[in-house]
């Protein structure tokens, strides 16, 4: 990093000028270099004036601070300006196509923020006496209803706030279900390799034990190795449908009824239900419980910390055992459940995943996207979802070799792998490559059962003439990894940041920077 002068100019290449490519600033045009707050704002300069504190008697005992705060000072010009330039260096849903995998909804219609943003939904607080909150009681009802329907399943627990929370209420159903019956022999939950890695954690974490089951080479489940493990010892199968791959499990039903029949109960992870909403009812196929990431098939992006929820379906085995509270209908008027109010059918309840109801404007969010596209419109978006990433496969496998493409189309991803790279290169050469390319690169080396995974997901939203360009480009980065082309190896050229040392970032992140001595952080 350039060092910067007294007046706060960094010039980077003071010595070169007309016709060289640097610039005095380091900026490039409209990509602007923007230094840490640290390096540019100084204790004494400051947007705001404080008059001076009255004097009296400190009441803080002798720990008033000795030294200055230190926090870096500038004017609100400044302070914009410093965190807009930061923002331009972030890529975006508003800017262009999201390829990761495993991630699906990346679009959040407008529409729904609005209705989330109502101060009938967004002010309310959870302990608001219930008569004040009948409308944002009927939104969480309705939505519940839907879901149930669309899942073809008996009840819904709205609370988990994310897809692996949604796990962990599901598995504590079956736990409870499985001692209500006397049966705590059963320890083993079984997880076939092409589960989402959540699914293993967070069995253990409810303390089973966790055995593989290996996949076909057809990237599915092995249904005669899984039909040999089942026994008294098994509790459950945690199955990820559409799984890891990107592919539909044709013999759920089969493994259900396998399942069932050696008495133990069937998980299904449906984060990404939106390959199959409106086409396919889990109900059908023999599950017992599945949660639902609203923020990957019922609008709110994914990722960026942002709030996630993850409600769950129950088969009417597992209802008994659902946590509390949930809202319930009584003529016009909407109640919340609660262990006071539970009657007998709810005595089995495990307890409660979170304080309150959930996340309501997660809620309000998916309602308004269910209604908006109806039932035709819902089952769209699963075609489009899995037309769209199987233009993507075709268009693909001729230059990236794509494991199971010969074995039938895809469902909401595309996934394909390292090999035919040239000797030296691998897919962290073609994720690089496509940042210079404009692109956030997809989901990399994952899943772990192919090797050098590049998983591709373009979603339902994303138009054939994006999708278009996002091909011409991802394309001619895989042939340059394949010509084994030398600058490929240190992309990418045009970012803010070149090629980051990640495992040191990762392992030792340098979050403070006075304390950060400079060898140490990654760049
Ligand atoms: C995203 C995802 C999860 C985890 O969901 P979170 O909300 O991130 O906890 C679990 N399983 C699958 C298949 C997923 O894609």
């Amino acid at each position: 990093m350039s060092t910067i002068n007294q007046s706060g100019w960094r010039p980077t290449s003071p010595e070169k000028g007309e016709g060289s490519s640097d610039t005095f600033t380091g900026n490039r045009a409209l990509m602007l270099e923007e230094p840490l707050i640290f390096e540019i704002g100084s204790n004494e300069t400051t947007g705001v004036d404080f008059g001076e504190a009255p004097s009296g008697k400190s009441r803080l005992g002798g720990l008033e601070r000795a030294k200055p705060i230190n926090l870096p000072g500038l004017s609100e010009p400044e302070a914009v300006r410093h965190y807009t330039r930061l923002s331009r260096q972030n890529y975006a849903i508003d800017l262009g196509l999201f390829p990761l995998g495993s991630c699906t909804m990346k679009h959040n219609p407008r529409l729904n923020e609005r209705m989330a943003r109502l101060p009938g939904f967004a002010d309310v607080h959870p302990l608001q006496p219930v008569d004040t909150v009948q409308g944002a009681f009927e939104v969480i009802h309705q939505l519940a209803h839907w879901l149930v329907t669309l899942t073809g399943m008996h009840s819904v627990a709205m609370s988990p706030k994310a897809g692996a929370h949604g796990e962990l209420c599901g598995i504590l159903a079956i736990r409870a279900a499985l001692d209500a019956k006397g049966q705590q022999a059963r320890k083993v939950i079984l997880v076939p390799e092409s589960a989402h890695g959540t699914n293993p954690a967070t069995a253990a974490f409810a303390g089973f034990t966790v055995e593989d089951i290996p996949a076909t080479a057809e990237g599915r489940v092995n249904l005669d190795a899984l039909k040999a493990r089942l026994g008294p010892d098994i509790a459950g199968v945690m199955i990820t449908n559409p799984n890891t791959c990107g592919l539909f499990e044709p013999d759920l039903k089969a493994i259900s009824d396998a399942v069932h029949e050696a008495g133990g109960y069937v998980y299904c992870d449906g984060a990404n239900f939106n390959a199959i909403v409106g086409r396919v009812r889990p109900g059908d196929l023999g599950v017992d419980a599945m949660h639902i990431n609203l923020h990957k098939t019922f609008s709110t992006p994914h990722g960026g910390g942002g709030p996630g929820s993850g409600p769950v379906v129950f088969s009417e085995a597992l209802t008994p055992y659902a946590p509390l509270p949930f809202v319930e209908r009584q003529g016009d008027h909407f109640i919340l459940v609660e262990e006071e109010t539970a009657g007998e059918h709810h005595a089995g309840s495990f307890g409660r995943m979170v304080a309150f109801h959930g996340q309501m404007g997660m809620f309000t969010r998916a309602l308004t996207y269910i209604l908006s596209h109806g039932a035709d419109g819902l089952r769209q978006v699963a075609e489009d979802s899995v037309l769209n990433a199987n233009y993507v496969l075709r268009a693909m496998e001729d230059v990236l070799d794509a494991p199971f493409a010969k074995s039938g189309p895809c469902m909401h991803e595309a996934i394909f792998s390292d090999k035919g790279l040239a000797e030296g290169f691998s897919t962290l050469d073609i994720a690089k490559g496509l940042i210079d390319e404009g692109y956030h690169p997809m989901t990399v080396y994952f899943p772990l059962v192919v090797h050098g995974a590049m998983l591709v997901e373009p979603t339902e939203t994303e138009s054939k003439a994006t999708l278009d360009q996002f091909i011409g480009a991802f394309r001619s980065v895989a042939a340059r990894a394949k010509n084994g082309e030398p600058a490929l190896k240190s992309a990418p050229h045009h970012a803010p940041r070149r090629r980051l040392d990640e495992t040191l970032a990762a392992r030792k992140p340098v979050l403070a920077y006075k304390d950060a001595p400079k060898a140490e952080a990654a760049e």
